[in-house]
């Protein structure tokens, strides 16, 4: 059974083809600067790479060229599912769900809550909603996996009201990969997923930690939106919440300037002022850069402590797992950050440390609370919950 996976952007489309239950994708393809006359889709298909140009090309385009690589590939009527990544659910959705109507407007509504991303994703389901109207679609939702923390967890201590009539509370994001590198760790392991606590770190440039319980999530870093919480690459994660009224008064700076520059210039690249990218930033440090040191310093130094809060969260913590671009890569970052969490008892192993770059995980520890490394893939897990959405429901 072929699933599509379908992730938008907001000027990019980015879609695979996979097995759910082999994980095998014959088809990857990535459409960027939709829009523009320097649109183009490059599409990955098993022998085949290349660029396709789509000059003032939208989202309906780009689903012409993966029909199209689809028929090149003898495949198009094979497709049995599509899935969608849907950054914001809000909190009406706990898990993957066939899109409605009803769930469109759903989704709709949550666009305050994410205007950068949901309006994105709707383009995408539109289009894929013309190109295979056949086909059953299923929303995939960031921040459902999240949905299971409890209030103590999810609740701001600001006025009810807001909650109540605004939605003001903890959601969480990065769902489709935490729940997908948890999953994989169990197995790993050679554990049940129903009797683990793991930490779980998502850090590619936008950052995250989750304490997920027998497989679900009781608590996150990121909140309302994904600004709070850990050191990320542009983001700075948490500050005061006054900050912005100072700035305001001191700089003469607007709400949506400060907002910008805590999204956009904050971070790893605030801190170094050189850049957001982590390897260029390891590379600044060693060579004696004292604000790259900083930086890298400050975003373990973070790191750390959030990751001995969700272990307190978690009460007995069996492991702490690693992904995304920094967490799957950065053996520099991943050794920091277990020598400031000597009181959780981990012991680095430092051969298997170095050698867990490009893909290749496992276990980085030779002792104590075993940390580790697992390659995230979001597509796959998009794939299985779509299947698992189909399988679920009748049509
Ligand atoms: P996104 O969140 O955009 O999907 P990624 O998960 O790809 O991003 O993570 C990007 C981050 O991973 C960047 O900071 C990049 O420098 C870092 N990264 C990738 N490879 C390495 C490496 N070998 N060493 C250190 N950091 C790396």
């Amino acid at each position: 059974m072929w699933t599509l996976v379908v992730n938008c952007g907001s000027s990019s489309l980015k879609f695979a083809l996979l097995n759910p239950a082999t994980g095998e994708t014959p088809l990857t393809g990535l459409a960027e600067r939709l829009g523009s006359d320097l649109a183009a889709v490059r599409v990955d298909r098993r022998e085949k790479r290349g660029t396709v140009p789509l000059p003032q090309g939208s989202y309906p385009e780009a689903f012409g060229v993966l029909l199209a690589e689809l028929d090149a590939l003898g495949l198009r009527q094979e497709v049995r599912a599509v899935g969608h990544r849907v950054v914001h659910g809000g909190d009406r959705f706990n898990a993957p769900v066939r899109i409605t109507p009803e769930v469109l407007e759903v989704i709709r509504t949550c666009i305050p809550l994410a205007p950068l991303h949901n309006p994105a994703n709707l383009a995408g389901i539109e289009a894929a909603l013309a190109a295979f109207p056949e086909l059953p679609q299923v929303a995939v939702f960031d921040t459902a996996f999240h949905q299971s923390m409890p209030p103590v967890a999810y609740r701001y201590a600001v006025p009810t009201a807001w909650y109540t009539q605004y939605g003001v509370r903890r959601y969480g994001f990065h769902g489709i990969s935490h729940a997908y590198v948890a999953e994989e760790a169990a197995r790993l392991l050679a554990r049940d997923l129903t009797d683990l606590s793991l930490v779980t770190a998502h850090l590619g440039n936008g950052c995250s930690v989750t304490a997920v319980q027998g497989g679900r999530s009781l608590d996150t870093s990121m909140g309302l939106t994904p600004l709070e919480g850990l050191v990320m690459g542009t983001r700075s994660g948490d500050v005061d919440p006054g900050l912005p009224d100072y700035l305001a008064q001191e700089a003469g700076l607007t709400l949506a300037e400060i907002t910008a520059a805590l999204n956009r210039e904050s971070g790893l690249l605030g801190l170094s002022g050189l850049t957001n990218d982590m390897r260029e930033l390891e590379a600044a440090a060693a060579g004696g850069n004292t604000n790259a040191q900083l930086a890298l310093e400050s975003f373990v130094y973070r790191l750390a402590k959030t990751i001995a809060g969700m272990a307190t969260v978690l009460g007995r913590l069996d492991a702490l797992v690693f992904t995304g671009g920094i967490g799957e890569n950065s053996a520099t970052v991943r050794a920091a950050t277990l020598a400031r969490l000597g009181l959780l008892g981990f012991q680095l192993n430092a051969a298997a440390n170095a050698q867990a770059v490009r893909g290749q995980g496992g276990v980085i520890t030779s002792g104590g609370v075993p940390a580790l490394v697992v390659n995230t893939n979001e597509e796959r897990m998009i794939a299985r919950e779509t299947a698992r959405a189909v399988k679920g429901a009748p049509a």
